[in-house]
């Protein structure tokens, strides 16, 4: 199957639009035509080789189309089943087996690599190209996904809100409603709302948290965040006084911190604002954090982390649908939508923070 992908050869980029030939899927794997895919962090850290990945490689970790072709034993998923796409697992090491398949022992190598688990590429006709990131490589016309990260999604809901399910909207929802489960009445405080912190906001309002304050420095991301779920907003660019603010919201601290930021000056200035014994979730991948232990010491208080939606994806995804079909998690209006030969364009927005999540749109 020829397939056309955005494909990156250098560091920085550009994404140079090509023609190559995917093998057939093999007997667990799923051949997906993507018609939507979102662009995340990671994607851009990786063409910008923060995050080291060798080159060439196809992104796209979040794409979301209809299933041409499936392999020998995939029983679940059918050509002609609307998909979302995620990180892919191994289906049998100890955390796949409890349902928690973010946390698979071979999450690295069937990820992060752009390689199958046993080395290869899923491209036929250029040894090297990496067509595998997330077990996708979505930014292209068609990509060879496993049957275990491919979600069988209704085929009613546009394709441009299913193509940001696959990572960041799952992350940030998962953070609360997965991993922290706060309690109806509570405090918490999420720094930065691009769509992981805003998916986060979303989802503490659907936990019901009586306060639901959100730092940002981008001012249009802050009225997003207001618009969303928060229910007050602190602008980081105000400096000491934003701290001061946060304080004066809840002065025992608050009953869960999320940064999304990854920042190190501003992840020390959040430990005093977690309330003793509660949880302080950082879920900036690729960061390096360090933190003073006295007061998290003396408070009792955790230090966490957190990978997707916590839990099978399977599961999720059809809950954070059914969320949106009930109107409580809105992210329809979180998209902005790019046709694909647009994505340097798109991948500039979400970096000067003009837009919250874009999509590209492959058939449009
Ligand atoms: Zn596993
Ligand atoms: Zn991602």
């Amino acid at each position: 199957m020829k397939t056309l992908a955005a494909v990156v050869r250098s560091p920085g980029g550009p994404f140079l639009f090509e023609e190559h030939e995917l093998e057939d899927p093999r007997a667990d794997e799923v051949l997906v035509r993507i018609h939507a895919t979102g662009i995340c962090h990671t994607d851009i850290a990786v063409r910008d080789q923060h995050l080291p990945l060798p080159l060439p490689v196809i992104l796209g970790h979040e794409g979301a189309g209809v299933v041409v072709k499936v392999g020998s034993e995939v029983q679940q998923i059918a050509p002609g089943d609307h998909v979302v796409l995620t990180a892919d697992s191994c289906g049998h090491c100890p955390m796949c087996h409890s349902g928690h398949e973010p946390y698979c022992d071979q999450l690295r190598p069937l990820n992060i690599t752009g390689l199958r688990g046993d080395g290869t590429s899923r491209i036929i006709d250029e040894a090297g190209l990496r067509g595998s990131f997330f077990g996708q490589s979505s930014f292209a016309t068609y990509a060879l996904a496993t049957v275990r990260n491919t979600v069988k999604v209704p085929a009613d809901i546009d394709m441009s809100i299913l193509g940001q399910l696959g990572c960041g909207i799952q992350t940030g929802a998962g953070a609360v409603l997965k991993r922290l489960m706060p309690d109806p009445g509570s405090s918490i405080l999420i720094c930065g709302a691009g769509p992981v912190g805003i998916a986060a906001a979303m989802a503490a309002r659907i936990a019901g948290c009586g306060t639901i304050a959100v730092m940002e420095k981008h001012p249009a991301r802050l009225l997003a965040a207001g618009k969303f779920g928060a229910t007050h907003v602190v602008d980081a660019q105000q400096g000491e006084a934003a701290f001061d603010e946060l304080s004066a919201l809840a002065p025992n601290g608050f009953d869960a911190v999320i940064d999304t930021t990854g920042v190190q000056a501003l992840i020390t200035r959040l430990v005093p604002l977690v309330a003793p014994l509660k949880t302080l979730l950082l879920l900036a991948p690729g960061a390096t954090v360090t933190l003073p232990l006295s007061p998290m010491m003396a408070g009792g208080r955790t230090v966490s982390s957190h990978s997707c939606g916590h839990i099978s994806s399977s599961v999720f995804i059809p809950e954070l649908i059914e969320l949106y079909r009930q109107g409580t998690f809105p992210i329809d209006q979180l998209v902005t939508t790019f046709p694909f030969s647009a994505i340097e364009e798109a991948c500039r927005a979400a970096e000067l923070g003009e837009v919250i999540k874009p999509v590209l749109v492959m058939d449009c």
